[in-house]
């Protein structure tokens, strides 16, 4: 989906979503998901130049998928995409994770769930999960439960299931 490289014309800016988010085993950087890279300023990586090959080799979905919305930078619109492995059978090996701040806000966001609808329609394997800047909860593999209102196009059954599922990801434990 993206083997064009970096998209151009984006760049992360202001955006240090994935330098809080993730749990990074570097030992440069070693720290818990949802803990601040040690190494991160108000003036973002003090050490880019010489940054370890985790953070050279990472970019989120925005910066690599043309097709994703140009207003989806990551802090700015509380979503953040980003390709995983594929653990479900009868799907590719590569999937995609959405990760949403907002909660059920994000609902009402049609960039969104027409985002999602189309991973379904594409079987291109789709996990949900949140994060508020914290690590990230426990994740729902969205195109199996989806797929039903997909094909008869019931968009409210659609929409249901999705609140559903972002309110149990809620749940604590
Ligand atoms: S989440 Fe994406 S846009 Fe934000 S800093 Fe990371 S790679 Fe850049
Ligand atoms: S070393 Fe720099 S790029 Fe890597 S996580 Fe820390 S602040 Fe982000």
């Amino acid at each position: 989906m993206h083997e064009g490289g970096p998209v151009p014309g984006r760049e992360c800016g202001a955006c240090d979503v994935c330098c809080v988010v993730f749990e990074i085993r570097e030992p440069a950087i070693a720290k818990a998901a949802g803990e601040r890279c040690r190494h991160l300023t108000r003036c973002g990586c003090a050490i880019y130049e010489t940054r370890p090959q985790t953070c050279r080799k990472w970019l989120c979905g925005w910066r690599l998928i043309p097709g994703l919305p140009e207003n989806w930078r990551p802090d700015l619109s509380g979503i953040l995409v980003y390709q995983t492995p594929c653990m479900e059978t009868g799907y590719g090996p590569d999937a995609f994770v959405v990760a949403l701040s907002r909660g059920p806000a994000h609902l009402d966001d049609t960039s969104l769930l027409g985002f999602v609808q189309n991973m379904v329609e594409l079987r291109v394997p789709l996990y949900l999960t949140l994060h508020s800047g914290k690590a990230e909860g426990s994740s729902v593999f969205l195109n199996n439960i989806l797929g039903p209102p997909v094909r008869s196009k019931d968009g409210a059954a659609f929409i249901a299931i999705l609140a559903r599922q972002i309110e149990k990801l809620q749940q604590p434990g």
